[in-house]
């Protein structure tokens, strides 16, 4: 790490890259879309077609809270786009970026972080998050007192753990942090803003693709099937769930795909009671049900498919590995 630093030092560009290293992204081809879904809260997502793990849009899905009192985001994506996020913001409000909120320790949820610490914003975040940050191997490359500087911002600032929601009020916006037990990872973070009625509620659902579990990063399969029935109490009838990835959803859409994860789980377990080996239960596909309903489910992820490692997924947790 340090010989990598000292080769590139002198070069302008400073950027850091984590362990969920994000393979063949063209960053030069992202666009940030912008999506107004409240009177002061609007939706950035990456183009489609450039981030090879995330083909329908990269990166993971920026919320931003605009008005008087500042900015309030939500995530901050790929260090190597925040110059486009910042623009796309700019075209929203000029005021100052105050706060910023992980849903969770991901690579392109939280690569951007130190840009925004270091343009002002103060991060928030679960403890635990913090704890996956700092464990994480970084690579630096850039001139060795900005990439100091980046390794010592991208820290969440004020960490909460499990307890009460921590509350923002701003812009006429009551906003809610609720921590989310172990789920898609240990430190997963929902974000409801009371008065927009939209929650946002990072990965542990996702609609293209099937459920990544990240138990590396602390997340459970208990946990993850908790945060569902949580995600179903807190919302109301109307109000808009909107996940890190994939389309916008109301809390009606959570009953399949909790239903989809109870039957792969009962079907795995049946195969272990029966003494199957995991090649069995990848040679079975014991997703092909809903294989034609799940948008990128067969697609690369891992060293695999979606499917694949959902399965496999399924397959350790219930072995209690
Ligand atoms: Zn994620």
């Amino acid at each position: 790490m340090r010989r990598a630093s000292l080769v590139a030092a002198g070069v302008a560009a400073v950027w850091l890259s984590a362990w969920v290293q994000a393979q063949g992204i063209d960053y030069a081809k992202i666009e940030i879309l912008t999506e107004k879904i409240a009177p002061n809260l609007y939706m950035l997502s990456g183009s489609g077609g450039a981030d090879p793990g995330h083909q329908d849009a990269a990166g993971g899905r920026i919320g931003v809270l605009a008005g008087p009192d500042g900015i309030f985001m939500v995530d901050a994506q790929y260090s190597q786009i925040t110059d486009k996020v910042v623009a796309a913001i700019r075209k929203i409000s000029a005021e100052p970026i105050r706060f910023l909120v992980n849903t969770h320790v991901h690579i392109d949820h939280t690569g951007g972080d130190a840009n925004f610490v270091k343009m002002g914003a103060v991060l928030f975040a679960r403890e635990e998050l913090r704890e996956e940050m700092e464990r994480a191997p970084v690579a630096v490359s850039g001139n060795l007192d900005a990439a100091r500087d980046m390794l010592r911002l991208r820290l969440p600032a004020i960490t909460y753990g499990m307890g009460d929601p921590v509350k923002f009020r701003m812009n006429g916006e009551v906003v809610d942090l609720i921590p989310v037990r172990a789920a898609h990872t240990g430190g997963d973070t929902m974000i409801r803003f009371e008065n927009a009625d939209v929650i946002m509620i990072g990965d542990f659902y996702r609609n293209y693709g099937y459920p990544f579990i990240d138990t590396n990063n602390g997340g459970t399969l208990k946990g993850a099937l908790d945060a569902l029935e949580l995600t179903m109490k807190v919302a109301g009838p109307n109000t808009r769930l909107v996940p890190g990835h994939g389309t916008v959803i109301n809390r009606t859409d959570i009953v399949p795909y909790r239903d989809m994860i109870l039957g792969v789980e009962a079907k795995v377990r049946q195969m272990i009671v029966e003494g199957k080996s995991l090649q069995d239960v990848l040679a079975a596909k014991v997703t092909a049900p809903y294989d034609a309903k799940v948008p990128g489910g067969l697609l690369p992820a891992g060293t695999g498919t979606s499917a694949d490692r959902f399965v496999g997924m399924v397959y350790s947790q219930l072995k209690g590995k």
